[in-house]
């Protein structure tokens, strides 16, 4: 059978396929210690979860508006008001099947042929492949890891072309684990406020996951009359409530935009799950949730230092203090191109590297290769603090070359 050509300039997600893989071994009773998944380990907090059995028993089960039910729009705009300083009506708001839907029609709703989209890297794995199937190309800038891999206004401005589209921004960032502060989301929004026809993606899902207290700053809020017209900002629930399966993403943006959205997903998708809708009105303003999701954030932040702090014991492994999300992306250049573990294996890459490393001692982390730094892995510490230990463990023990000082087989 025919497969078009378009799917040949895309890649298969890495990171859903590592979390295929370790599962896959899970399943035929293997120890896998797995730092691949990008999702919370919590579950979703009892009152969201009421909100749509109870939204089911009510027999909200037939098709609503394409965009979504006013009702869940408009806690999302309240939401936008209320924490991030935004001003969009429900009218503005799209909601769509996950972030991941959100951040493609938006791409596929602005881009054109040849239309450069500049990229901060590291990346999450997405983007560059959404860029390129709506017909866009992707430019890449890369953030360095002693500015704990933020980009610099200097950067951004050499990246400009006469072709340049769009800027997207993740902060807090996946995989990198930082966050743009405000003075410096404002320096780089000074470099492109000069170009009228670029405009910003702002993915804010980890907005919620910050340490050290800091608190998140959206795009749109920099300056908001001057930012309004010219920025598209992207949520999801999955993240901040864990809800990653529910898939649940949001779009606030310009009516032109949000209208062409709707077009695109009336002919796609339709509107999300309906007995969803209830439950975003749920996440987005009933207070107890809140305490779940600062109980999340609170163990994030103590994994995150507790792991970091044990990579950067390993020697050969260097790790940049993450600020934000849920993601140690460290950097294994140390310990390429010679012998490591009891097999002396020599990898060359972070794919060689972390390909090695489930087969050897079953752990599982990402290579950074399509996150665009082929000599780090990405670690999600969305786990419990013990299979942190016992994964980091093995890890020294494989690079060392040395028995992990707990079994392979001894259980979580
Ligand atoms: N943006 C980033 C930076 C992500 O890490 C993810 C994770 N999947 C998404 C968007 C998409 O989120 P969702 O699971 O809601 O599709
Ligand atoms: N965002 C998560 C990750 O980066 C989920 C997987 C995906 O959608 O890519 O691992």
């Amino acid at each position: 059978m025919q497969i078009a050509d378009r799917l040949s300039v895309i890649s298969e997600s890495i990171t859903l396929a590592v979390q295929a893989q370790a599962n896959a071994l899970k399943k035929q009773g293997v120890d896998v210690i797995g730092f691949g998944a990008g999702e919370p380990d919590f579950d979703t907090p009892i009152p969201i979860k009421e909100a749509a059995i109870e939204a089911l028993r009510a027999g909200k089960t037939k098709y609503e508006p394409t965009a979504g039910t006013l009702e869940a729009r408009t806690a999302i705009a309240d939401k936008l008001r209320r924490y991030n300083a935004l001003e969009y009506p429900p009218d503005q708001i799209i909601i769509s099947v996950g972030g991941k839907h959100s951040l493609y029609l938006a791409l596929m709703a602005t881009l054109n042929p040849g239309d450069e989209v500049i990229i901060p890297a590291p990346y999450w794995v997405s983007y560059p492949e959404m860029v390129k199937l709506a017909g866009g190309v992707p430019v890449f800038v890369r953030g360095d890891p002693s500015n704990d891999f933020k980009i610099t206004p200097q950067q951004l401005a050499d990246a400009l072309t006469p072709a340049t589209r769009m800027f997207i921004i993740n902060s807090p960032s996946n995989p990198g684990g930082h966050t743009y502060h405000p003075q410096e989301l404002l320096a780089l929004a000074e470099v492109i406020q000069k170009h009228p026809h670029i405009t910003v993606c702002s993915d804010e899902i980890y907005e919620r996951l910050l340490f050290n207290g800091q608190r998140s700053c959206s795009w749109g809020a920099i300056n908001w009359d001057l930012w309004k017209d010219r920025t598209i900002t992207c949520n999801c629930l999955s993240k901040t409530y864990a809800m990653t399966g529910w898939r649940i993403g949001y779009t606030a943006g310009p009516k032109p935009l949000i209208a062409a959205m709707n077009k695109l997903q009336s002919q796609m998708t339709s509107n999300i799950t309906s007995f969803c809708m209830p439950a975003i009105v749920n996440a987005l303003s009933d207070p107890a949730n809140e305490k779940a999701v600062e109980n999340m954030r609170l163990a994030f932040e103590g994994r995150g230092e507790h792991m970091w702090r044990r990579l950067n014991a390993i020697n050969g492994i260097t790790c940049v203090r993450p600020s934000g999300a849920f993601y140690c992306f460290a950097s294994v250049r140390g310990l390429l191109n010679r012998p490591l573990g009891a097999a002396a294996v020599v990898c060359h890459d972070a794919v060689e590297f972390s390909r090695q490393l489930l087969a050897q001692v079953h752990v599982a982390v990402v290579p950074g290769n399509d996150f665009g730094f082929d000599d780090h892995v990405r670690l999600s510490y969305a786990t419990s603090k013990s299979q942190i230990d016992k994964g980091l463990d093995r890890i020294q023990a494989f690079v060392n070359g040395e028995a992990p000082r707990r079994s392979l087989e001894s259980p979580s």
